[in-house]
């Protein structure tokens, strides 16, 4: 298969413009490591998006879910198009109805359920029995394998079920798996990424942060608090 990107991005045509009116350091560069300047585009077929409006993310957070719906795609083909929900407003900034999504790296994606589908047109709560577990585990692997997943927020009772999965059908080892999902209240360093962990209100979809490690560092040189803790306060999600 050839590598050629599908899609491509679209940039935010005035965003040489806007810009120029960040704050900037001394040597003149943006120092906010992020700016929710690229739309996700429509993609029949490979995702349906909630809101365009609410579809603009980082770039390289817009390249990373183009990547991980073409690899789901081609790994599921007859499943569902990924149902993408809130990423951020055009430029970012508060997002009316969550805590996060204001700096384009928060993507929140519809479960896999029954055999395959995906919440078509809004999302729903799901039990844990009703997920589709491995669609959604290879939806997680193929976010995770983008090497840009800091966490990915979910329901406690659907991780439980991923984890028995990751463990029994997988076969991965318990220090991998623990890893992966660290135990409920476990105090994590702000440098680790990769992991999936509980947050109220996330039984109906996960909710993925993008960064990498040369943004994390880019973040740390700006002297911003990078992350605030998202399990500290519920997310109100769609519809609220
Ligand atoms: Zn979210």
């Amino acid at each position: 298969m050839s590598r050629e990107p599908v899609l491509k991005l679209i940039p935010l045509a005035a965003l040489s413009l806007l810009t120029l009116s960040l704050p900037a350091r001394a040597d003149g560069t943006d120092k906010r490591p992020f700016y929710a300047g690229y739309q996700l585009p429509a993609a029949d077929g490979l995702y349906e998006r909630w809101d365009p409006r609410r579809s603009w993310g980082a770039e390289h957070v817009i390249e990373a879910l183009q990547e991980v719906a073409n690899r789901v795609a081609f790994l599921l083909p007859v499943a569902d198009p990924l149902f993408i929900g809130d990423i951020s407003a055009r430029g970012g900034g508060r997002l009316p109805g969550h805590r996060t999504h204001h700096l384009g790296i928060d993507v929140d994606i519809g479960l896999f359920m029954g055999q395959g589908q995906q919440p078509l047109g809004g999302f729903v709560d799901l039990l844990p029995y009703e997920l589709d577990v491995r669609s959604n585990w290879i939806l997680i692997t193929a976010l995770l394998d983008t090497g840009q997943v800091k966490f990915i927020l979910l329901d406690q009772g659907h991780i439980q079920v991923l984890r028995r999965y990751a463990l029994e059908e997988v076969g991965l080892d318990l220090e991998t798996v623990d890893g992966l999902f660290p135990p409920p209240g476990s105090r994590l360093g702000w440098r680790r990424r990769g992991v999936i962990r509980h947050a109220p209100n996330h039984a109906s979809h996960f909710h993925v942060r993008l960064t990498s490690t040369q943004l994390d560092d880019r973040y740390t040189e700006a002297g911003e608090d990078p992350y605030e803790d998202p399990t500290e306060g519920a997310e109100i999600e769609l519809g609220d």
